[in-house]
C-alpha cells in the first residue's frame, strides 16, 4: 500500500462566496481558480451546478479547462445529495465530473432542520441513490458531505460512510458545520470513521473557537495514520460562513512546517509560490483586508522590530522565522504608479485602452480585434464593479469567448 497522502481542496468559490456580506463576481470566481490551479490544489470546489446564476460560469470554466488553461486541477460542484439536485446538475452544467453532495446526519439536524421529513435511514437512502444517479449520469469522482459530522453518533457516522463507500463515492467530507470540534476529538472521530470505513476522508472546519487550522491538521493525520488519504478544504484567506474556514495558506504552511508533520507527504503539486498573489487578489476581489498578522502573507509575517529579535533576524533568519518570504512569493517591491495613469473601464475609448494594453505588452491583430476586446472590457468593469488588474485584462485578451459566456446571465 503507497502512503496516504494529503491533499487540498479549496472552497473559496463555494464555502466562500456563499458567506453573509461578501461575494465575488463570475470573472473574480474564474480567476480564483486559475490562481488555485497555479498553487496547485488538487480540486477547486467551483459552484453551485443547480443555481441559475452560475450556468455560464461553471460551464465556461469547464470549457477553460479542456482547452488546458485550467488544468489539472479538478473542478467539483456542490450539490444537495437528492435526486432532484443530481438530475438538475447534468442538464444545467452537462460537462460536470466531479460533485460533493451534503446531507446532514447530526441528531440536531436530522430532528430540528428535517423535522420528520427524513430520519436516519431514509438519509443514508437518499444519500445512496443520489450518488447512484449521479455516476450514472457521468460523475467519475464523488465526495459525500456528512453536514454536521462532528455531533453526528459515531455509530451512524461510521453506517454513513461505509453506505457511501458502497454505494461508489470516492471520499466522506467530514464536516465539523459549527467549528465544534478540538484537536483531540476531531483526532478521534476521523481515526474512527476511517479505520472503520477505510475511505479517504475531506475534512471541512470552521474556525467559531479559532481552532479552523489545527483541526484539519489533526483529521489529516487520523485519516492518513489509518491508512487513507486526506483532503483538506481551505478558503483563500480564511474566508467562509461565520468565522471562516480553515486558510489556504496557513494550512500548507502547518503540513510543510508544523513539528511532527514531516513524515506525512503533502501533494507534491502544491508551489507557494503563487500565494501572495492568490491572497493579494483575494483580498481586493472580497473587499476584505489581509489582517497585518495573517500567517505568511500579512505584512508583519516577516517583519521585525525588536532588538534582540531584529538582531536574530538579520544574524540568521532562522533564528525567528520558521520559513522564507520568498517561497511566498513575497520579496518583490510592489510599483504604484504615482504619475498619470489610464485605466480602461466601462466608459473607457479606444485610445485609453490601447494605451493600457501596450503597458501590458499584449498586441492585438488589426483594430476590429482591439474593438471586440474593449467592449468586453467595458462589460468586466460593469460587472466588477471595481477597476479591473492586470491579470483580469489579460484573461479577457486571452479568452475573449470564455470571458463573453462568463458576463452573460439571463435570469
Ligand atoms: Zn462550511
Amino acid at each position: 500500500m503507497s502512503k496516504p497522502k494529503i491533499y487540498i481542496i479549496d472552497v473559496t468559490n463555494r464555502d466562500g462566496v456563499q458567506t453573509s456580506r461578501i461575494c465575488l463576481s463570475k470573472l473574480e470566481k474564474t480567476m480564483i481558480n486559475l490562481y488555485l490551479n497555479e498553487i496547485g490544489v488538487f480540486q477547486s470546489e467551483f459552484g453551485f451546478p443547480f443555481t441559475h446564476h452560475e450556468t455560464n460560469y461553471l460551464n465556461a470554466n469547464l470549457e477553460l479547462a479542456k482547452k488546458g488553461a485550467l488544468s489539472p486541477m479538478r473542478l467539483e460542484g456542490w450539490i444537495r445529495a437528492t435526486k432532484d439536485d443530481v438530475k438538475t446538475t447534468f442538464k444545467m452544467v452537462s460537462g460536470i465530473k466531479h460533485l460533493n453532495l451534503s446531507i446532514s446526519t447530526s441528531d440536531q439536524m436530522i430532528t430540528h432542520k428535517f423535522k420528520g421529513k427524513l430520519d436516519h435511514a431514509s438519509i443514508i437512502k437518499e444519500m445512496t441513490e443520489a450518488v447512484k444517479d449521479a455516476k450514472k449520469l457521468g460523475a467519475e469522482s464523488i465526495g459525500v458531505n456528512a453536514e454536521d459530522a462532528s455531533r453526528t453518533r459515531m455509530e451512524y457516522l461510521v453506517e454513513f460512510a461505509l453506505a457511501a463507500k458502497q454505494a461508489g463515492a470516492q471520499r466522506v467530507r467530514y464536516c465539523d458545520t459549527l467549528g465544534f470540534d478540538t484537536p483531540f476529538t476531531i483526532y478521534e472521530r476521523i481515526k474512527t470513521v476511517a479505520e472503520a470505513a477505510q475511505i479517504p476522508i475531506e475534512i471541512h472546519c470552521h474556525n467559531d473557537l479559532g481552532l479552523v487550522v489545527a483541526n484539519s491538521i489533526a483529521g489529516a493525520k487520523a485519516a492518513c495514520d489509518s491508512g487513507c488519504d486526506a483532503y483538506i478544504n481551505t478558503c483563500v484567506n480564511g474566508m467562509g460562513e461565520r468565522a471562516g474556514n480553515a486558510d489556504l495558506v496557513s494550512v500548507i504552511l502547518a503540513i510543510k512546517y508544523g513539528s511532527g508533520m514531516q513524515n506525512y507527504s503533502l501533494d507534491e503539486r502544491i508551489n507557494l509560490k503563487a500565494a501572495w498573489k492568490i491572497c493579494k487578489y483575494a483580498s481586493y476581489a472580497f473587499g476584505v483586508p489581509i489582517p497585518i498578522n495573517q500567517p505568511g502573507v500579512g505584512s508583519n509575517a516577516f517583519a521585525h522590530e525588536s532588538g534582540i529579535h531584529a538582531d536574530g533576524a538579520l544574524k540568521d533568519r532562522r533564528n525567528y522565522e520558521l520559513y522564507d518570504y520568498e517561497e511566498l512569493g513575497r520579496g518583490e517591491p510592489e510599483i504604484i504608479e504615482t504619475g498619470r495613469k489610464i485605466t480602461a473601464g466601462e466608459y473607457s475609448g479606444i485610445k485609453g485602452f490601447r494605451n493600457v494594453y501596450d503597458k501590458l505588452e499584449v498586441a492585438f491583430s488589426d483594430d476590429q480585434q482591439a474593438t471586440e476586446i474593449l467592449e468586453l472590457v467595458r462589460y468586466a468593469n460593469v460587472h466588477n464593479q471595481k477597476p479591473l488588474v492586470d491579470d483580469e485584462l489579460k484573461f479577457i485578451a486571452k479568452h475573449p469567448d470564455i470571458a463573453r459566456k462568463i458576463f452573460t446571465m439571463e435570469p
